[in-house]
């Protein structure tokens, strides 16, 4: 998930930000409404006031799904994780926020808080919906509280069956991890019951589709689809980040890196170093000595081969005081928390003022390939 988005709000520190898909759920929702509860309920309602009800619940229904998400956020943040903001997209909300310092206690409180938020708002309609029609409010308006009640009941219920990496999923592995102190087996095992429900959920929308409705059959399947790819990236990343614990930086990196000079052709660089060494980097020094810039092989791609003879290596390396330095006494995990794509995935490894290695995405799944009892898995670095 990248973590861009457009920003539209700011609550309580919270940056909450939307990627367009939210616009295609923020359009059925509107047309359930216009199209589904309002002709149910109030026929003869003209086409465009449906509509105008259809969209206003819409944004209330969205509304709901941020308060939810800002409960998560609001209470991580309040046991001391960092919150990175809320997102907003084609399945509702994201509270991203950094694993590393959660406890299987925090989580499962983390997790319990946004049910929580939605049963309180849930209440809320309920009661505001008695209200209005006790007070004879027009049938249109009660169309919506009522709505907005039965949507958050059934998200409610939706978002606490215990299949990772739903809000019960993850109550079920804080549970786990509080009880076996092993994260890893209870992440995995909430994975299984997330990829279980998964499956469920595709078997429904099959059914769906193909004998009673189409468009919620692929909602279903889509879902489905969605939970299963999470439910197995989570199991794959906790499993990673399993078999990096206890390795040294000086254990995976690549030794004796080839130092260029910087000010050499992109031509010569590829005829001189390039070819013949296995190493997908290369650190560039100045006519001083001292390391300037890394060059990749993605940016030597990026040079057409007849614009090879008048670009420097310096031109296309990444400048030094992008990429993250190392020690070899470090431990790989917590590099990893400093890699990021404007290094190309990659680290200096310093000794002193020596620079005697380099770290890339390929020395990392390096240690995930074979090995007893290490399934193969990659690594997005
Ligand atoms: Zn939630």
């Amino acid at each position: 998930m990248n973590r861009g988005g457009v920003p539209i709000a700011r609550i309580a520190g919270i940056r909450i930000s939307a990627d367009w898909s939210v616009l295609l759920i923020g359009a059925l929702l509107a047309w359930g409404v216009a199209g589904g509860a309002v002709p149910g309920q109030v026929p003869g309602t003209p086409v465009w006031l449906a509509w105008i009800v259809g969209v206003i619940a819409a944004a209330l229904l969205i509304a709901s799904l941020v308060a939810h998400e800002l409960g998560h956020a609001l209470l991580a943040r309040r046991r001391g994780v960092p919150v990175d903001g809320i997102r907003l997209w084609l399945f509702g909300g994201i509270a991203q926020m950094n694993g590393d310092q959660m406890t299987g206690r925090t989580e499962m409180l983390v997790a319990a808080v946004g049910p929580a938020v939605t049963l309180l708002l849930a209440g809320a309609f309920i009661g505001f919906s008695w209200l209005l029609v006790q007070a004879g409010a027009p049938p249109l308006v009660i169309v919506v509280t009522e709505w907005l009640a039965a949507v958050n009941l059934a998200l409610l219920v939706f978002n606490l069956v215990p299949a990772f990496p739903l809000d019960g999923g993850r109550i079920l592995r804080g549970f786990l991890w509080t009880r076996t102190k092993n994260r890893m087996t209870a992440t995995v095992a909430a994975a299984r019951a997330g990829r279980f429900f998964a499956v469920l959920l595709i078997g429904a929308g099959v059914l769906d589709l193909f004998f009673f409705d189409p468009v919620a059959g692929l909602w279903l399947m889509l879902t489905g689809w969605f939970l299963d790819t999470a439910a197995r990236g989570e199991a794959t990343g906790e499993q990673a980040r399993h078999a990096l614990e206890g390795v040294l930086v000086g254990e995976v990196m690549s030794k004796n890196p080839v130092i260029v000079p910087s000010w050499i052709t992109v031509e010569l660089l590829v005829d001189q170093y390039v070819m013949g060494h296995e190493f997908t980097s290369f650190p560039t020094h100045s006519i001083d000595g001292r390391i300037d810039g890394l060059v990749t092989m993605r940016g030597i791609k990026q040079v057409p081969p007849q614009q090879r003879g008048n670009r420097r290596a310096i031109d296309i390396a990444i400048p030094v005081e992008r990429v993250p330095i190392a020690r070899q006494d470090e431990p790989v995990t917590d590099l990893l928390k400093r890699i990021g794509t404007a290094s190309d995935g990659r680290a200096m490894v310093y000794d002193g003022g020596t620079l005697v290695g380099i770290v890339s995405p390929s020395d990392i799944a390096r240690l995930f390939q074979g090995g007893p009892g290490r399934r193969s898995a990659t690594v997005a670095a």
